[in-house]
């Protein structure tokens, strides 16, 4: 009863950008067809989707949630979306987001907050954060608009956004999903993944949303496991590593205690948990936060006025003051503090202080695991600091933002699969997600985890 569910209140959590009903529709119509005919049903057949606005969809606009992109509409569609169409599913609309996906909270879409579902049990009625930055994915997933949505990760903007939203999501390997007509965000850290109800949800999604495709360079050569007919519950054998660094100063009662509920479970399901050391955890969040930048610079350079979207030209003005007038109407606030810092941590006389610093401190984040996975076969964290905070709570603090993603960016420097599952509701009737990070490529495991815990 913590959700709203009535269809009138639904538009009010402004999770969706742009409608597409004839596109679901025309889904589901096939798959009526294939069925009166007698023919086999594809995985997805007729399953409605929410596509985060990240993804380019062939004459749907494109913005993600940013008014420099306002107007855009992709003349392509992605690899992602395509995969999930050619398993039959439809798309119900664009779901809002985090402006160019940079964000905790939603807060940074040009086009309004999204709103999460739930509300806290205290007869406060103050309206919460759905996450971010796939916030309008994790909102209308949670509200039950829709039963999947496609998200984005590249500091943890599935997995978290899950959490505060009692679903789950789950972040690939690195080149699992093709990065190919999804806008970039930082191209070494971004993979796409699915949101959806329940482990099961992820892993059918998660298969037709993954593949190797040749318009992503880094996009891995590999066939798609089986992950849906692999899902077991039974972790007998399993060594649930514990990494004692992930244990930051102030966390809260509650997130402790949830973590210490998810050993149990984990133990009950057969795992063995074991103690491990991640040295270099601490300086994860530091790194992430130039590297990420520091590839959006680069990235988003492309937004000039002349090829995507808006275009202001100030009368009698020239090519510099286009290039400057757009961008300075078009990004908002956030966008615009990443290309600063990005660009910063670039620059000739800073880029080894910064820049090749980060990088150093990725390799050993990345070692960090690989000595882990000697001893575990999967690691359990919590997926977030806190539960779902209040909107407007942390967005004139941009430091106490970044801190949310303390648990989920280390794995993504890693490039590592990662997921969040619900592991209960908090004091205040809120829920807290549990996150399971796997090794290279085992997708399974990190499943299978997470089957046992929800
Ligand atoms: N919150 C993180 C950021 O703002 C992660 C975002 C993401 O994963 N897209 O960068």
């Amino acid at each position: 009863d913590a959700f709203i569910v009535k269809v009138s209140q639904a538009k009010a959590l402004n999770a969706f950008l742009v409608e597409t009903p004839e596109h679901a529709i025309a889904a589901a119509t096939a798959a009526d067809t294939a069925r009166a005919a007698g023919e086999t049903l594809k995985p997805l057949a007729g399953v409605p989707i929410g596509m985060k606005d990240l993804f380019c969809t062939k004459g749907v606009t494109t913005t993600a949630a940013s008014h420099i992109l306002e107007g855009f509409t992709p003349t392509y569609e992605s690899t992602v979306s395509q995969n999930l169409w050619d398993a039959g599913a439809g798309m119900l609309g664009k779901l809002n987001m985090d402006q160019f996906a940079m964000g905790s909270s939603n807060e940074t879409s040009a086009f309004g907050n999204v709103i999460s579902p739930w509300k806290r049990n205290d007869g406060g009625n103050a309206s919460l954060a759905p996450g971010g930055s796939s916030g309008g994915s994790s909102s209308a997933v949670a509200a039950r608009l829709c039963p999947g949505a496609t998200g984005t990760d590249t500091g943890g903007s599935i997995r978290q956004p899950a959490a505060f939203t009692g679903i789950s999501g789950i972040k690939p390997t690195y080149g699992r999903c093709s990065r190919w007509g999804t806008i970039a965000f930082a191209s070494s850290l971004d993979q796409a993944g699915p949101m959806a109800r329940d482990v099961r949800d992820c892993a059918i999604l998660l298969e037709a949303m993954a593949g190797f495709d040749a318009k992503d360079g880094t996009s891995l050569q590999l066939d798609v496991p089986k992950w849906e007919a692999g899902l077991s519950a039974s972790l007998v054998g399993l060594r649930v590593g514990i990494p004692k660094e992930y244990r930051v100063d102030g966390m809260p009662e509650e997130i402790e205690a949830l973590w210490q509920k998810g050993i149990e479970w984990m133990k009950d399901a057969g795992a063995t948990i074991v103690e491990v050391s991640l040295p270099h955890t601490k300086y994860a969040l530091p790194a992430y936060y130039i590297i990420a930048p520091a590839e959006a610079s680069s990235n988003l350079a492309r937004y000039d006025g002349v090829r995507y979207g808006i275009r202001d030209l100030p009368a009698g003005s020239g090519l510099q003051d286009m290039y400057a007038a757009t961008r300075a109407d078009g990004f908002g606030p956030e966008v615009k503090r990443r290309i600063m810092i990005g660009t910063y941590v670039l620059s000739a006389g800073f880029y080894d202080a910064y820049y090749t610093q980060a990088q150093k401190v990725r390799t050993l984040i990345a070692r960090d695991f690989e000595k882990a996975w000697e001893t575990c076969d999967v690691l359990l964290t919590p997926t977030a600091p806190s539960a779902a905070f209040a909107l407007g709570e942390k967005s004139a603090d941009p430091i106490a933002m970044y801190l949310n993603d303390v648990f989920t960016v280390p794995s993504s420097l890693a490039g590592l699969p990662a997921m969040s599952v619900p592991g209960g509701l908090d004091k205040q009737g809120l829920p807290l997600g549990l996150q399971i990070i796997g090794k290279p490529l085992d997708e399974q495991g990190v499943l299978n985890a997470g089957l046992a815990i929800e």
